[in-house]
């Protein structure tokens, strides 16, 4: 029944060409499979639920471009939305009519959001939504947390120091001490440490950022009461409480975490799925803090190509369909917990009790019997055995994320069969490692 792959000829011939010009031969290190051996795959073309490589092997997809293809590749209503603009030339740096139309659509979809500014990545979004943070209440410093990501700059890229009180340092070359010193790490999941920090730092703390449902260390869900608990830690103090909903932003409900949860942060991130696959980030929250932006307010952020027409189409296309179609939510949660459920009951079957961690279309199989609640939690993962599992999955055409410590995306082009299919290899290659 699964289709097995035979040769990767040439994705591996592209990939010793490509790392003559790119650095690691990609455009994003985690694209590079050196988590899990072998070489990364060369995509051509995807339709639907499925991606075909160089090769013109078949995989049913479960990374969704980490996110964006919610409602499976190559839609035809994001298709010809881009289209249609595209006929207008593709970039103006001027004020457009569906910028206006892009920012009332995400204020009516996004709870917390009044006033919103595009950017063109994740990255982009969070770091000026730092810098907003930073200007609105004149503190320095942020908490985040172990094992989230927010991006790649300076700021965010920063390890734990050793104790509450000892603040971070550097976790890549070329970022400074002095960026460090303004970040402190706290264990997801973990309120009283938070508050430790808070603590530590009187009237210091301008922002908490976090992934309300956390899918960077894998899937994470917050447990009970820390995301109130932070809420209510941030209002206590006038600290901003910021959720980076990049990933879980019209992914988990079509006004993401916040609306899932019920629990309402100052300011909110968005990416991946904004852009319907183009790139676009963007940032927002209260009216009062917004306004603090530039022009209005004295916070300095910009961009040549923010609100790009032809991202905003693809947005706005994607966007929209999410907002008058509920039953995607109820769709992907369904086949989300058959997975999980298919999952747990094969590693019944191997007498073992692996970890799954999934909420609606976000999903992980930890190769760990603990229960996986931060990032130290998820590390306990045998890495070695996902790697073999990882390979087990991709010759059988199963398209994973190629790390341990990352979540999948299912979309709504996933059909009974392809779960079906999925859990088939998945039984498959666990016996051949277990
Ligand atoms: C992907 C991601 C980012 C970074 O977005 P880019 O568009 O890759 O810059 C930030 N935060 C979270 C939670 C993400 O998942």
């Amino acid at each position: 029944m699964t289709n097995r792959i035979k040769n990767f000829k040439t994705s591996e011939q592209l990939f010793e060409r490509a790392q003559k010009t790119i650095p690691g031969g990609v455009n994003s290190p985690v694209r590079a499979f050196r988590a899990v051996g072998g070489n990364p795959v060369f995509i051509r073309a995807a339709q639907g639920a499925y991606l075909y490589d160089e090769d013109n092997n078949r995989y049913i997809e479960l990374i969704n471009s980490w996110g964006p293809m919610i409602l499976g590749h190559a839609h035809p209503l994001v298709e010809q939305a881009v289209s249609q603009v595209m006929r207008n030339s593709f970039s103006f740096g001027a004020p457009t009519k569906l910028e206006v139309e892009m920012a009332e659509l995400i204020v009516k979809m996004v709870p917390s959001i009044e006033k919103v500014r595009m950017v063109n990545s994740g990255t982009e979004a969070c770091m000026a939504a730092i810098r907003v943070a930073r200007g609105y209440t004149g503190r320095s410093k942020i908490i985040k947390f172990e094992g989230c990501y927010h991006g790649h700059a300076d700021s965010f890229l920063i390890a734990a120091g050793s104790g509450a009180t000892t603040m971070g340092t550097p976790d890549s070359l070329g970022v400074t001490q002095g960026v460090a010193q303004d970040t402190l790490i706290a264990p997801y999941n973990d309120l009283s440490f938070v508050e430790k920090l808070i603590e530590a730092n009187p009237n210091q703390v301008a922002a908490v950022i976090v992934e309300p449902v956390a899918g960077n260390m894998g899937c994470v869900p917050p447990k009970k009461g820390f995301l109130e608990g932070l809420r209510h830690l941030c209002t206590q103090h006038g600290i901003v409480l910021i959720f980076d909903e990049v990933m879980t932003g019209f992914r988990l409900a079509k006004g993401g975490a916040q609306e899932l949860l019920g629990v309402i942060p100052d300011m909110t991130t968005l990416g991946k799925i904004i852009g319907g696959g183009l790139p676009v980030g963007a940032y927002g929250g209260k009216k009062e803090i917004m306004d603090c932006v530039s022009p209005q307010g004295k916070v300095y952020q910009a961009g040549t190509l923010s609100g790009n027409p032809l991202a905003m189409a693809a947005g706005y296309a994607m966007l929209s369909y999410l907002d008058e179609h509920p039953e995607v939510y109820s769709y992907l949660e369904k086949i989300g917990r058959d997975l999980r459920e298919g999952m747990m009951q094969i590693s019944q079957k191997f007498n073992r009790k692996f970890t799954v961690n999934q909420i609606g279309s976000m999903i992980t199989f930890f190769f760990t019997e603990k229960p996986v609640e931060n990032f130290e939690d998820a590390k306990q993962s045998d890495l070695e055995k996902f790697k073999r599992y990882f390979q087990g999955m991709l010759r059988r055409g199963i398209y994973l994320a190629p790390s341990q410590f990352e979540s999948l995306f299912l979309s709504t082009a996933l059909q009974e069969a392809d779960i079906q299919e999925i859990l088939v290899a998945h039984e498959q290659a666990l016996s051949e490692i277990l």
